[in-house]
């Protein structure tokens, strides 16, 4: 590991004055990428800013009916806590879905946000990847590429993003607020993360000088017709090959909003506007459900490990969609812990 010097923030005017003048420097939440990232030499921030003590963290109700989330409450606060579990169940249950309950007592919300893809190349730094090292190549289009994306790719890079959180604030139409030196923004949750295009390196619109502080929920949760499903190698303590978080508006059988957002297979968590339009007004049916998925999948392409990837998400699309119209969603094996 190189040598990082150490600093701690004290608000957020002052981890945003320390980012501005040292670029190359790096927040620090809970550390549970980051660290990893710097002992794989992925990383080699010359300096740490300790944001983990910043008071952002706690979740309140804006005037308008949702939730505002600061960027600092920690994955296990926000599954557990009680307005998330009774208004946005999708939320809790993608974070349930995902990592360990350890790892989640650590892993703050913005963290996870700006945690980075887990392809096998990017981590082993005796690879090309362009992700890592612009210019160098992309070890996994012709290497092993199971876990790599089948939607949005380029010739640069097939990463996917690994977050189970970011599919259900995707669905739900979440922003992202943060701050710089040029003042406070507000980035919509589907411009936040970044296609990989020809700039593979940037995963999001987030600039380097720039700190999340709050993600805000709309008032609309979808409480009563959501699941999410997610598919991977083992029950626990892996990442999505595919995951799914469905939401639905029902009025009668017919369905009156939907949300479809797809893990696993992209750069950025996947939504598409036809998908969604396609569900409305129609009934809650299989054939409805199969016909979206299609929609969502029909610029799917392959690569040699992973072309099952794009059978697999149709039939969990079916599966997620079914569970929301019938109001039984998936329970995470998690949900238990406590
Ligand atoms: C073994 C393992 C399994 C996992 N499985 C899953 C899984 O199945 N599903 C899943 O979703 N996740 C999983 N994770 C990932 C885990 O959820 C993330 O590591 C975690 O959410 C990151 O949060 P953190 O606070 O620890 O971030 P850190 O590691 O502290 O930071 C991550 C990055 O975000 C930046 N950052 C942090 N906070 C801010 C902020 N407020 N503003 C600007 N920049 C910031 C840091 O500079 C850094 O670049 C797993 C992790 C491990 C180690
Ligand atoms: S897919 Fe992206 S992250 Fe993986 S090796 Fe290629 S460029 Fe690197």
């Amino acid at each position: 590991m190189n040598n990082f010097q150490y600093a701690r923030a004290t608000d957020v005017a002052d981890a945003v004055r320390q980012i501005a003048a040292d670029p190359a420097a790096k927040f620090i939440a809970g550390g549970t990428n980051l660290i990893d990232l710097m002992k794989y030499e992925v990383e080699r921030p010359p300096r740490l800013i300790d944001i983990s003590r910043l008071p952002l963290n706690t979740v309140d109700e804006t005037a308008d009916g949702g939730l505002r989330i600061g960027a600092l409450v920690l994955n296990t606060d926000l599954a557990y806590h009680p307005l998330i579990e009774k208004r946005y169940p999708l939320v809790s249950s993608a974070i349930l879905a995902g990592a360990s309950q350890q790892l989640r007592n650590m892993a703050s919300t913005g963290g996870n946000l700006l945690q980075r893809t887990r392809c096998f190349y990017f981590y082993d730094v005796a690879t090309p990847c362009n992700k890592r090292e612009p210019g160098s190549g992309c070890s996994a289009i012709d290497g092993i590429n199971r876990i790599n994306a089948i939607l949005g790719t380029s010739e640069a890079c097939i990463a996917t993003h690994p977050s189970d959180l970011c599919v259900a604030l995707a669905a739900l139409e979440a922003k992202v607020h943060v701050a710089g030196p040029a003042g406070e923004r507000v980035i919509p949750f589907a411009d936040f993360h970044r296609l990989p295009g020809s700039t593979p390196e940037r995963d999001t619109n987030l600039e380097p000088n720039e700190i999340i502080t709050a993600i805000e929920l709309p008032a609309q949760g979808f409480a009563a017709n959501y699941s999410y499903v997610k598919i991977r190698d083992r029950l626990s303590y892996a990442f999505a090959l595919v995951s799914v978080a469905a939401a639905l508006e029902l009025d009668g059988g017919r369905i009156k909003e939907a949300r479809l957002a797809l893990g696993g297979v992209a750069h950025k968590p996947w939504r598409d506007p036809q998908a969604e339009q396609a569900l409305r007004g129609q009934a809650a049916d299989r054939e409805a459900f199969a016909r979206a998925a299609d929609l969502l999948l029909r610029d799917a392409r392959g690569f040699s490990h992973n072309a099952f990837k794009i059978d697999l998400a149709r039939r969990a699309i079916v599966r997620t969609l079914t569970q929301a119209a019938n109001g039984t969603p998936q329970i995470q094996s998690s949900k238990k812990i406590r």
